[in-house]
């Protein structure tokens, strides 16, 4: 094993980076090649077919039958101009990834003959057989089927391979009694509910163009990129996603010398390959830095409508991971591969936009605009300080679980960072004495009155889950490699249940006789007087903060298991069955899906430390052992010093042995006693409160072996090597 290491590093030493042909990329002219859009549509379609077909994306409807078979053949001949040979559909379901199954276009067309077909059926729906799929209990055996059906909002797009591509369908996925079992269908039944209530406000305001609103969403995505020979070498990276032993590098982050550093070449190479694949998927790629952690970069997308931008983001994922293969890196989305530096968040930018392209968070420059502006402001302040437990759920999971608990990423309450400038209007607004500028007379609210509100542009604020950037909220909470589906799917439930109170509130004031101004007046003051408790501008990483978020009655739920000990809670379901996401049985579905998910992924984590340890650095830290109480004899024979320093040296090696091998007894025992327990919320708190701890002890055993027995001879790479090797 350490010499296949050595060999490993001595090939990335010697190797130089073959310059690939310079290809120019015109990113004007080659955007979205691979994409069945709304351009190639107008030009493949007939006209009529078109005009219908753009109605039906334009309207988030499926796709009507009797088109089906001209815009599948339409999308066909596209698909194999491109090189593609099969077509899939393609979806996602709760594993949290995505799922794919190809079929070739060919069918017999006679004996010994092909004909490459795809029907307006084979669009519209599939029919994976997807009993392996975790579905909470929604399927039984016997009515194992899924099924898979066009989200004709997302374009189809052909997936190039070496060897010819393969067009996606994006899909959703249910089941046989019409039961979401995928992330997609909640999330568009949220993003149809908050359109619902946020044109009521619109309309009270005098809007009557606009059609829809929707929110948008950038997000941001980070992750770690290793040399895949010395990753391979490692089977926690490999089966996990994350390094469950090693000894922290003698150099981290603490110079602060790689975050936004100059972009070592190997990995600018393979960030230009990702982005120009991206950009032929039709998928805005904008942004390239290094991060934080030594090994750790980000990519930005430009934001796009929320459902395309979910989808978007899975494509990121996976086109990360297949490009850095063909580059020699494996990359590593894991929320905390490396302990002892940062971990891998996934910012989530979102806004609100009209069908007439305004961003409803823009507070905006007439007073009109500035009141209408705070009505949002003040549903969303509702939203987060009466659902926060709702939003933690959409950012939970075992990986995430290492990150919101360090110091890091914003902590586990789920507050709201505005602005010193903003926060002081509101203040102003409530007239409470913390309004600065000793301004305590009220501001007075008003569609004619609101004089233009001064924002802070910037998020100095980085240790806030859920800040305001000007004309956008920043989620930052969520894991790097989790979907951004269910994160938005709560924030846009939890925003449009605010939003329906406050419209139903504002209408009933306004048919009741008094003026649209005279009622925000009176509603305004009172929403942010009420709501004010869960906005907090201060440094979120403080002792203090948890304390005071508990003081102000903020949910803390600082892992995984916790918060979904509360997702059944009425606070949270109401919302969801109320705003008709998920019904009850999906709702239930899903929190079992999520604690399984807990639960198997730190067994597997524990039982691949124990193979670990067991299988390979037992062996050498007991030869270790073997080899300086040889040495100590030695000595001992020459000099008669029976203390000597190798002595000491064999004595330590000696007690870590020990210990190592009592932790790993108990690890073995943590494991089986763990997997006994039939009940699976009792199963998940024995996760958390003892197989969790008891990896912990082996590994500070095996930590402190690597740092004391001689390098050559240890089985893995380590920290330094695969974090500043590239
Ligand atoms: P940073 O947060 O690192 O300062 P940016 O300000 O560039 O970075 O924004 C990060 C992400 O936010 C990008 O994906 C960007 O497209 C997105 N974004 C910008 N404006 C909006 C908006 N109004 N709504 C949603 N996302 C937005
Ligand atoms: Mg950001």
């Amino acid at each position: 094993m350490s010499s296949a290491r050595e060999n490993a590093l001595r090939t990335i030493i010697s190797s130089g980076i073959e310059p690939r042909p310079a290809e120019v990329f015109n990113a004007d002219k080659n955007f979205g090649c691979d994409v069945f859009g709304l351009d190639v549509m107008r030009k493949r379609l007939p006209k009529a077919v078109f005009r219908k077909l753009e109605q039906i994306i334009r309207n988030g409807e499926q796709l009507d039958p009797s088109i089906a078979d001209t815009v599948a053949n339409a999308m066909k001949d596209w698909a194999i101009e491109l090189g593609a040979t099969h077509y899939t559909h393609w979806f996602q379901p709760m594993t949290g990834l995505t799922a794919e199954k190809h079929d070739a276009f060919i069918e017999f067309a006679g004996p010994g003959k092909v004909i490459s077909e795809f029907s307006g059926k084979k669009l519209i729906s599939g029919e994976p057989d997807a009993s392996s799929f975790p579905s909470g209990g929604i399927r039984s055996t016997f009515e194992a089927r899924g099924y898979t059906a066009w989200d004709p909002s997302v374009p189809a797009f052909v997936f190039r391979g070496e060897r010819g591509g393969t067009l996606h369908i994006p899909c959703f996925f249910y089941s046989y009694s019409g039961e979401a079992l995928d992330r997609k269908i909640p999330l568009g039944r949220s993003i149809h509910a908050l359109s619902t209530q946020a044109l009521r406000i619109l309309r009270l305001f005098g809007n009557t163009s606009a059609s829809r609103v929707y929110p948008v969403v950038g997000a941001e995505q980070e992750y770690f990129l290793v040399d895949r020979r010395l990753a391979m070498l490692r089977p926690d990276l490999m089966l996990t996603g994350r390094t469950l032993t090693g000894a922290s590098s003698p150099k981290g982050q603490e110079l602060e010398d790689h975050y936004f550093g100059a972009i070592p070449a190997r990995v600018q190479d393979f960030m230009q390959d990702v982005e120009q694949r991206l950009e032929a998927l039709g998928i805005p790629a904008k942004t390239r830095h290094n991060e934080v952690a030594p090994g750790q970069f980000e990519l930005a997308p430009i934001f796009e409508e929320s459902n395309i931008a979910t989808d978007h983001n899975m494509l990121i994922m996976n086109v990360l991971k297949h490009v850095a293969a063909s580059h020699g890196f494996v990359c590593f989305l894991h929320e905390k591969p490396f302990a002892g530096v940062n971990g891998s968040g996934k910012h989530n930018n979102w806004s609100l936009c009209d069908s007439d392209g305004n961003n409803l968070l823009n507070p905006g420059s007439t007073p009109q605009d500035n009141a209408q502006f705070l009505v949002f402001l003040a549903a969303i302040l509702k939203a987060v300080h009466n659902h926060a437990d709702m939003l933690r759920l959409g950012t939970i999971g075992a990986g995430n679980d290492h990150r919101l608990e360090a110091n890091e990423a914003p902590p586990a309450i789920v507050s709201v960072f505005l602005g010193e400038q903003l926060e002081d209007v509101l203040n102003t607004i409530i007239g409470s004495e913390q309004a600065l500028h000793g301004k305590r007379t009220p501001i007075e609210i008003g569609v004619s009155t609101l004089p233009p509100l001064p924002i802070d542009q910037s998020d100095r604020n980085r240790t806030s889950p859920f800040a305001f950037t000007g004309n956008k909220f920043e989620f930052r909470a969520v894991g790097s490699s989790q979907s951004i589906a269910p994160v938005n799917t709560v924030l846009n439930a939890a925003v449009a249940n605010a939003l329906e109170e406050i419209a139903t509130e504002l209408e009933a004031g306004v048919s009741a006789g008094s003026s649209l101004n005279d009622t925000l007046s009176e509603l305004l003051p009172a929403l942010f007087k009420k709501h004010m408790a869960v906005v907090f501008n201060g440094n979120g990483y403080s002792s203090e903060w948890p304390e005071e978020a508990a003081r102000r009655g903020l949910p803390n739920y600082a892992n995984t298991v916790e918060a979904l000990e509360h997702s059944m809670d009425p606070s949270i379901s109401d919302v969801f069955l109320r705003q008709h996401i998920l019904t009850e049985r999906e709702l239930l579905s899903r929190h079992d899906i999520m604690l399984e998910n807990y639960v198997k992924t730190v067994q597997l984590e524990a039982r691949v430390l124990e193979d670990m340890a067991r299988g390979s650095i037992l062996p050498v830290t007991f030869q270790e052992e073997a080899r300086t109480a040889d040495l100590a004899l030695k000595v001992k024979e020459l000099c008669s010093e029976s203390d000597s320093v190798e002595y000491g040296h064999f004595r330590l090696i000696r007690e870590h042995n020990l210990a190592l091998k009592a932790a790993l007894d108990s690890l073995n025992s943590e494991i089986s006693a763990t997997a006994a327990i039939d009940d699976a919320t009792i199963q998940a708190r024995s996760v958390l409160n003892r197989l969790l701890p008891a990896m912990q002890a082996v590994r500070s055993e095996c930590d402190a072996l690597e740092r004391i027995v001689e390098r050559k001879q240890w089985p893995f790479p380590t920290y330094a090597e695969m974090m500043w090797t590239y």
